[in-house]
Formats: structure tokens, sequence, C-alpha cells
């Protein structure tokens, strides 16, 4: 097998054949495409011709944006949307109907859950979370079930699971498996190949890389995409822009390096918190004995719990280089005090329903420099305490 990243490097860093020989495809900034005759629109509108009619179900720019996550992914195809949570609400919503049950793994990512426990409700579709890592609560749980939705490792308290297994146990049980493969990326995680039906993004993460998109994308059998395409996003609408398909086709290019360097700098930042008096637990696959099989290697977002004494608010108030905010992925590091999740008045509350504890702070590592992050987290860290 080759390298994964030298697969990827090769995906990324090259396109095909553009107009006027650019190097670099073009924002294809239309909303329609015209014909040139009667025929032609004819054979398009009965479909025994292909090409973009109207950009919210096809445009070049997002195709050439599909293609690429296709290609990582390893996908017959792949469809873009809006947004991480229009990729999540099309997969669940383009294969469930009235009295389904789906099956998630919990702590999954709290925008998914609060879908699930609201929207999905509502339509009369039920959902049970269980532990990933319990193959037998896992496979008790599928029976009877229409959609297994996994997330590993899960959002918070970054469970990596043996996706491979779940994947076995979903396809043994007749059941369509999903998951989130945001945290991983293509280069840590190859899902497809792991058994699982489909895979999607949060592409606003590491795929964009620059935190200035919000995106999605899903991919699988070109079977499961066709009717998502033709369906969810058609009809639902959450349609990817040109000009941040064109975005994240920018960003892809510097995804190998990217998550070489972020991941190896998390390690080795997530090292020097385990051995610190104040932390408690800190919550990182790669400080483990082994990765689950089929995990290549590890991402920069992790969790830390403090022991009790270390204020969070002062942490956090002392942080210079680490910023406060919510998503991850990008260029810049990031931090959010647990908490204020666990504290936050609005049901449903996904960090009080899988147990968050309200010590923790989840970290993502951007590309300052460890040293440079480890010296603003130790000094922060020895404010808290004192
Ligand atoms: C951010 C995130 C999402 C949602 O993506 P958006 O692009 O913000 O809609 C989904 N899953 C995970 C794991 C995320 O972190």
């Amino acid at each position: 097998m080759t390298d994964p990243f030298e697969r990827a490097a090769r995906i990324v860093a090259h396109d095909g054949p553009q107009p006027w020989d650019a190097v670099v495809p073009p924002v294809v900034q239309t909303s329609l495409f015209t014909f040139d005759s009667h025929e032609a629109m004819r054979a398009t509108f009965h479909g025994e011709a292909l090409r973009p009619v109207y950009s919210r179900t096809a445009n070049p720019t997002v195709q050439a944006f599909e293609a690429k996550v296709a290609a990582l992914e390893g996908a017959e195809a792949a469809v873009a949307f809006a947004s991480g949570m229009g990729a999540i609400s099309a997969a669940v919503l383009g294969h469930v109907r009235t009295g389904d049950r789906v099956v998630a793994v919990r702590s999954l990512y709290p925008d998914a859950y609060r879908l699930f426990e609201t929207t999905l409700a509502r339509f009369g579709v039920a959902v049970s979370y269980v532990d990933g890592t319990d193959l037998a609560e896992v496979g008790r749980a599928l029976a009877g079930a229409r959609l297994f939705y996994i997330e590993s490792p899960t959002s918070w308290t970054i469970e990596a699971l043996d996706v491979r297994a779940l994947a076995a146990q979903a396809r043994a049980a007749g059941v369509l498996s999903v998951i989130d493969n945001s945290w991983a990326t293509p280069l840590f995680q190859q899902p497809l190949a792991l058994g699982v039906d489909l895979v999607l993004h949060s592409a606003s993460k590491y795929l964009g890389g620059h935190s200035d998109v919000v995106a999605g994308v899903i991919a699988g059998r070109a079977e499961l995409i066709a009717p998502l395409r033709g369906e969810m996003l058609a009809y639902l609408g959450a349609r990817l822009s040109p000009f941040d398909a064109w975005l994240l086709l920018r960003g892809l290019r510097t995804l190998p390096v990217r998550m070489r360097a972020q991941g190896a700098s998390a390690l080795e930042i997530a090292r020097l918190l385990a051995a610190h008096p104040a932390v408690a637990r800190v919550r990182h696959p790669g400080l483990g004995n082994s990765l689950p099989p089929g995990l290549l290697g590890t991402a920069s977002l992790f969790t830390v719990e403090f022991r009790e004494g270390v204020s969070l608010a002062r942490l956090c108030d002392s942080l210079r280089v680490f910023r406060l905010g919510v998503s991850w992925g990008g260029h810049e590091s990031l931090a959010v005090p647990g908490d204020i999740l666990v504290s936050q008045p609005q049901e449903p509350n996904p960090a009080r329903a899988f147990g968050i504890s309200p010590r923790s702070l989840r970290l993502h590592v951007g590309l300052e420099g460890t040293a440079t992050l480890w010296a603003d987290l130790a000094a922060a860290i020895d404010a808290a305490c004192g």
C-alpha cells in the first residue's frame, strides 16, 4: 500500500486541465447554465445528458471540491453541503422514515445530538445512544435499527473507537452506517475501507483549515450519494457556494502538511499536560499504548481535565496565544471551557447528557509553534492555581 500521505499529497496538489491552462480552477460564480438548443435542453432534462443546469444542485467549482474529497476518501462519489450540519441532516434524513430507530455513539457532536432530540423526534424517529467501545451493547442496540451514526473519535471525550468492528456489526445487522470523520480526516482514517457505508465531514474544520469557510461533504458509493444529491441537496437546498468551494480547494492543498505538523505539536503538548501536577486526565488517543486498528495517526483536538482547585475562568483569562472560541481545524489555537457548556441553561444539553466534566478544557492546537503554545498554557495554568 502506498503511504497515505504521499497519496493524499498528490491528490491535493494537482487538478485536471483548466480553462486557459490556469493552474487553479476558476470560481464559476453563476446561478444558471444556458443551453444552445431545444434538443440540448431536452436531453439534459430527460436525464440523457449530464451537465450543470442550476448551481443549487451542480456547479463546476463545487464539483471539483467533491471530486477531491471522493478521491481522498477512496469513494466513488461525494456531495457537498453548506455546512457540516447540512451534511449530517441530509445523511440521516435521507435514510430514515417515521417509526425508524437510529443508533448513535454517545458524546457525538452537540448539534447532531440536538438535531436527533428535536427534529428527528418530531418526525417520529427515535435515537438510542450506545457506548461505542462496548461491541456487545452496540450489537444489541443495532437489532431492528435503520441507521448507525458513528463519530470516532467522539466529540469532547475524544474516544477513539474500533471503526472496522463497528462497521462489521452494522453490516451484520443490515443497518446503514454513517461516520463523522472530521477529526481524523482521510489522512488518519479511511472509514469506507474499514467497511462504513457513508463518511461525512464538517469541512469547516481541517479540510478547509483556515477558519474562513463553513461547509460539509458526504462521500460513499455512487448509489448512496445520488439520492442524497437528488433529494436532500435539491429539496432541502443547503448547497455549497462556488466561492466557498474554491476556498476549500485552496485549503486542501496543505491538508497533509497541516495534519502532520498540528498533530505532532498537539501530541507533544498533550504529553506535557499529562505530566503536569494540576492535570487529572488528558483525553488524547495518542497517549494510550496503541491506536485502534484503522486510526493511522492523531489530529490536534483533545481535552484536558484539571484537578479540583484549578480555576478554569482564570486559566482562560490568562491565555495569550490560545483564543477562546468554538470550532477547530484552522491555523489558530483555540480553547473551550467545559463548565460553560455544562451550565448552559438551554435543553437539550448534550454536555449534561453525556456527563462532560465541568473541569475540562478542550484545546485545538494550531500552527503557532509548540514551544510558544506550551509557554502560554503553562503560564495560564500557574495563574489558575494561584
Ligand atoms: C463542527 C462539527 C460539525 C458541524 O459542522 P458545521 O460545519 O459547523 O455545520 C460536525 N461534526 C463535528 C465533529 C464537528 O466538530
